[in-house]
């Protein structure tokens, strides 16, 4: 018990630290593509996203807002059970019973309002293959103006329902990058967007590898409390010196 506070002492030590090395000036010891290249020797590739179809994938992006993938996998199966995994199911379905199968994501009720939003759009839009015409910009434009889609969810839509390359930032992304110092992390939405599709090829499959890297990364090894021990990026992270003493 007595070693476990020690070690809690030594982290909150190191935390602190970590947090004035914030606001210092940092060096970062690697770029965007090195990461990709040593997130990928580390984890593999990841088989990103799991669904049948391009609707599936849509729904899955909503429905993983704020909630762990194998909540949102459940909630689908559910659909899938029900035989009302399609837009016209969806709309058509009674608001308490699409609550009750998406239950297991969690904030039920309101993803069964953006399901529907997400799926009545899709109606009015002439379905996937009607939209799969339409330029990524306009796309992402429109997909923003439905509700409950912000950049993060039309982004996952767009790059692994449609196939466009537009980069995900998420939590995780913040995390990662805040710590090896080649982001501040309080940037909005669109600046860290441009700066990781400025610093990479434009390559689909790249990107898709590359997002679902980084949430296994951030899942597995740099979490909250990082694993900098078992971490690839150690020898060029900034952060990794601080955090190891702390759980020395
Ligand atoms: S060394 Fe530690 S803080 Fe740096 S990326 Fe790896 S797990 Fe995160």
């Amino acid at each position: 018990m007595r070693g476990a506070a020690t070690a809690r002492k030594k982290y909150t030590a190191g935390r602190r630290k970590a947090k004035a090395g914030d606001r210092l000036p940092r060096q970062a010891c690697i770029d965007i593509p090195a990461v990709y290249r040593k997130l990928f020797a580390a984890h593999g590739k990841q088989h990103w996203w799991p669904g049948d179809s391009a609707f599936e994938i849509m729904a899955g992006a909503v429905l993983t807002q704020n909630t762990a993938w194998t909540n949102v996998a459940r909630a689908i199966a559910n659909l899938k059970q029900a035989k009302v995994l399609s837009p016209e199911a969806i709309v058509g379905a009674q608001p308490k019973r699409l609550a009750a199968w998406l239950r297991p994501s969690g904030y039920f009720n309101i993803k069964a309002q953006r399901l529907r939003a997400m799926c009545r759009w899709l109606i009015e839009r002439g379905g996937v293959k009607k939209l799969k015409k339409i330029p990524t910009s306009e796309l992402r434009h429109a997909l923003l103006a439905v509700h409950g889609i912000g950049p993060e969810t039309a982004d996952d839509i767009l790059l692994y329902a449609f196939q466009r390359p537009v980069f995900v930032i998420d939590a995780y992304t913040r995390r990662i990058f805040t710590r090896l110092g080649l982001i501040e992390g309080s940037e909005n939405y669109e600046t860290l967007r441009h700066l990781f599709e400025n610093a990479l090829e434009t390559d689909v499959a790249m990107f898709n590898e590359y997002h679902a890297l980084i949430v296994a990364h951030g899942k597995n090894i740099c979490r909250k409390r990082p694993m900098c021990g078992s971490c690839r990026l150690a020898d060029d992270c900034p952060y990794s010196a601080v955090f190891m003493h702390a759980s020395n």
